[in-house]
């Protein structure tokens, strides 16, 4: 679990915010001693996570304190307690002065920052979303807290820290791994819950057919004829059933298109395919067949894979395309090139505009999710951690052999595994590609980053 301090100038909504996160379970810290009444703290709830949030609500009670010394004050205290800091700005207000005494505060303090624009809903609000990307702290998530709106995406903003707190809980130095309690994590249940949507980010250059994708996702009439059952429309993501799968795509395309100040649309069109992968879950890098792996294409699909995103490669307006195999061979060779970081992910050719190819896509981005968050149990990790040993023994820098002890699966959604070795340090860095492509065909895990940690243990 972690701690979210929700900080930012009086009135931008905190402590409504605060309420909707925490509804009834609210706890006043303040007849604890050692804690002022200003910070008030709750249990909260959103999707399927639970977490510690703190309001720095002191700072709408009047003292003889001035108001910028309560305010940083109470926020340097919030951000030390907290482990990401939800920076709240009034979406009709704009950025102003004191918005950015306080982004200059939280800079400072180097808090792991998500910002939110509350009251976004209408016009004027969705001016204060663009307004707010000025402050340089990354893509704003607009919200209405009175309304209950953005939470989703708040939620989905907050689900890769939770991971990463939970990963960090996993690996911690001082956590014992016993060999033998690696029957239970076999039994485990898996992570994923049965009822939240798949959430799958379209991604792409302008032009590259995003919205064509989509629409043909979608059912172009259905979608011209506006919501109807089963589909859910928000500023930046749509709901619905795609062959039996519930899913959630996030309409980067989509939410450029409502960005309606020309000069921003640039810094927007990136920016959002930002945004959009750290919401996904499964991220559809979309390439133009006629103009690939531009510096763009390549920018986004690194950034999916460093997010630790499951990540599919799909090669639109293949119905275009007179020499397909020979293309295809090429496409292939440039993809190997460009992002080997990439190694294994899927390349599927599509044609958003007349379907083709969008059922191969479905069944490669399920695969896909199942591999990002399969846990393969201990024992047979350890069965192929001697296989590979025994293969190829590690190299012996000096004449001193490294000995990998044992390895175990620490966290799921990317699959990131732990190997206890003496003299971690000195492992060669080829040693470990190794193992991760190793472990890649082994277990046959295309299209999700494997993260693999060495910790030294004498
Ligand atoms: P976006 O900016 O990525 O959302 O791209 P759009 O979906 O607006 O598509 C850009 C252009 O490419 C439009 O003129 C589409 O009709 C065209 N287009 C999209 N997908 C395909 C396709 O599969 N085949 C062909 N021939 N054209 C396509």
């Amino acid at each position: 679990s972690f701690t979210l301090a929700i900080v930012g100038r009086p009135n931008v909504g905190k402590s409504t915010l605060f309420n909707r996160l925490v509804g009834k379970r609210l706890a006043l810290v303040d007849d604890q001693p050692g804690v002022t009444r200003d910070l008030r703290e709750g249990e909260a709830r959103l999707g399927d996570m639970n977490f510690t949030v703190i309001d720095t609500a002191g700072l709408e009670e009047a003292t003889d304190e001035s108001l910028e010394g309560r305010m940083r004050r109470l926020t340097e205290r919030a951000v030390d307690m907290a482990d990401v800091c939800l920076f709240l700005l009034d979406g009709r207000a704009g950025v102003t002065p004191d918005d950015q005494l306080f982004a200059e505060i939280l800079r400072k303090r180097s808090a792991h920052v998500i910002l939110g624009v509350n009251k976004a809903e209408g016009a004027a609000g969705a001016a204060g979303v663009i307004d707010a990307y000025s402050l340089g702290l990354g893509d704003p998530i607009p919200l209405s807290a009175e309304h209950g709106e953005g939470m989703a995406d708040l939620a989905a903003v907050l689900m890769p820290i939770s991971d990463e707190m939970a990963l960090r809980e996993d690996t911690s130095p001082e956590v014992e791994v016993d060999l033998d309690e690696e029957g239970a994590e076999e039994t485990a249940a898996p992570r994923i819950t049965a009822k939240r949507p798949l959430q799958i980010a379209v991604v792409g250059r302008p032009n590259a057919g995003k919205s064509t994708l989509i629409n043909q996702i979608l059912g172009e009439d259905r979608l011209l004829t506006g919501p109807e059952a089963g589909i859910t429309r928000d500023s930046i993501s749509l709901s619905l059933k795609w062959e039996g799968t519930h899913v959630r795509l996030f309409d980067t395309a989509g939410m450029r298109k409502k960005a309606k100040v020309q000069a921003k649309l640039e810094k927007l069109s990136v920016s959002d395919g930002l945004r959009a992968v750290k919401f996904a879950e499964v991220v559809v890098v979309l390439l133009d067949a006629e103009i690939p792996f531009e510096q763009q294409d390549l920018r986004i699909a690194d950034l999916a894979e460093r997010e630790g995103r499951a990540v599919i490669v799909a090669v639109n307006k293949w119905d275009l395309e007179r020499e397909k195999q020979s293309k295809l061979k090429d496409l292939k060779e440039s993809f190997e090139r460009l992002l080997p970081q990439l190694r294994g992910a899927p390349l599927i050719t599509v044609s958003a505009k007349t379907g083709k190819g969008l059922d191969r896509l479905h069944a490669a981005i399920l695969k896909a999710n199942e591999v990002w968050n399969r846990r393969i149990p201990t024992a047979r990790l350890n069965e192929w951690l001697a296989e590979m040993i025994e293969m190829h023994p590690p190299p012996a820098p000096g004449g001193r052999r490294i000995k990998l002890r044992y390895m175990t699966q620490a966290k799921t959604r990317p699959p990131g595994f732990v190997v206890m070795c003496s003299h971690a340090d000195k492992l060669a860095d080829s040693y470990k590609r190794y193992l991760v492509n190793g472990l890649r065909e082994s277990f046959d895990m295309p299209g999700t980053p494997i993260r693999l940690h060495f910790r030294s243990q004498a």
